[in-house]
């Protein structure tokens, strides 16, 4: 019955990607362990100029994680005890996570079911004298809808801090996400579309105050050597993932491509597929997405992953629970009436299926078969 069963597609696959760049990987991490600047290393340096450059923003600042790439910014804009921070409902909970630990409250705001990133009209009905940042969230690869969010926040006075965790090299209009709002952070976890070989982030801001203040933040607060004029944290990210990013982002044109093609590839491949409560993503004109996920909606989920998994498919669901309804998160909310109903109804359907730069086109066409064969059965 099931002969045809590829036992090992990874999700994401990062084996391959190694083996293209082994050399180049190797030679780098080779050359911070004889160097010896494990913290604050040449590759520190010499990644930022790399990044600021491939982003065409003036400033980028690497630190610890895309976490801390959140936190960062918030905390250099002081932002804290009394403030609202508005988000999306439908994120990774680092987007809350980091609002709550700098002490302000988040307003959760619902999506735009088409491209499940915050609807800016909902936005602005939740904005308060209180509210200071607006932080949307570029989920799956595809940027927010920037233009309102920063048309809003203008008029409001407000400063909007995209979370670009997912979105690395995807473009709005040929600006890239990370240079469309005062500040943007993202991250290098390694199953993003740019991932280290462990924890790491960038932060980008045009603002050169602003990335004084936050370089600061990032050394312990401390403008000189154990001299510390504001409250910071240890959040830089270590010379030898600097070292091995260096590596990843010279092949990453060539992988933001290639994700362009297998997106494609599968969007052609299910193209004829018409069954109620399944869809396939949709970019917005303007938009070319990082392809973070591929994500399709589908009805009787569990079902269908179970179903694919049979075949050795691996599938993903990003995420299954909305963040004001994550326990603890949910035990903070003042207002809990609010109206999530898109958002919610996305963490009940979405399923991503493997996305990466080094698929090959016959396992996708495997997996496009399959999907097909699933879905007509459920
Ligand atoms: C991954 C992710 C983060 C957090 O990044 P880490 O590097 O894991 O700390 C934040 N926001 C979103 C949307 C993410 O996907």
């Amino acid at each position: 019955m099931h002969q045809e069963v590829f036992v090992n597609i990874p999700f994401v696959d990062l084996k391959t990607q190694y083996q293209a760049l082994k050399k180049n990987i190797d030679d780098r991490i080779h050359k911070v362990l004889d160097h010896g600047a494990y913290i604050n290393g040449p590759e520190v340096v010499e990644f930022e100029k790399k990044l600021s450059e491939f982003v065409g923003c003036p400033y980028a600042l690497t630190c610890a994680s895309g976490t801390d790439a959140l936190m960062i910014p918030m905390m250099a804009l002081g932002i804290g005890p009394g403030d609202e921070v508005i988000t999306t409902a439908f994120s990774f909970i680092a987007t809350a996570e980091t609002i709550h630990l700098v002490g302000a409250t988040p307003v959760y705001v619902d999506i735009n079911p088409v491209t499940f990133n915050i609807d800016p009209k909902e936005i602005e009905k939740r904005i308060t004298s209180k509210t200071k940042a607006i932080v949307p969230v570029s989920l799956f690869g595809q940027i927010a809808d920037i233009d309102a969010i920063n048309a809003l926040a203008k008029k409001h006075g407000l400063n909007v801090i995209e979370d670009s965790a997912q979105s690395f090299g995807a473009t709005y209009k040929g600006k890239k996400s990370g240079n469309l709002s005062l500040l943007s952070g993202t991250s290098f976890f390694p199953a993003k579309p740019l991932g280290a070989y462990g924890d790491g982030g960038a932060i980008f801001t045009s603002d050169e105050k602003l990335f004084t203040l936050m370089k600061e933040i990032r050394e312990h607060g401390s403008e000189k050597r154990y001299y510390h004029t504001r409250l910071g944290l240890n959040g830089r990210l270590d010379t030898l993932q600097c070292a091995i990013l260096l590596a990843k982002l010279d092949r990453y044109p060539w992988e933001f491509q290639q994700r362009q093609k297998v997106a494609q590839r599968y969007d052609q491949g299910f193209s004829g597929l018409k069954k109620a409560g399944f869809a396939t993503p949709q970019i917005a004109a303007g938009h070319q997405s990082a392809w973070a996920q591929y994500t399709l909606r589908i009805q009787k989920r569990s079902e269908f992953q179970k179903q694919l998994q049979e075949f050795g498919i691996p599938t993903s669901v990003h995420y299954p629970m909305i963040m004001p309804e994550q326990p603890w998160y949910k035990a903070q909310l003042k207002s809990p009436s609010s109206d999530w109903s898109h958002a919610r109804l996305a963490s009940e359907t979405v399923v991503s299926l493997p996305m990466s730069p080094d698929l090959a086109a016959s396992t996708q066409d495997f997996i496009i078969e399959k999907v097909i064969k699933v879905v007509h059965q459920l």
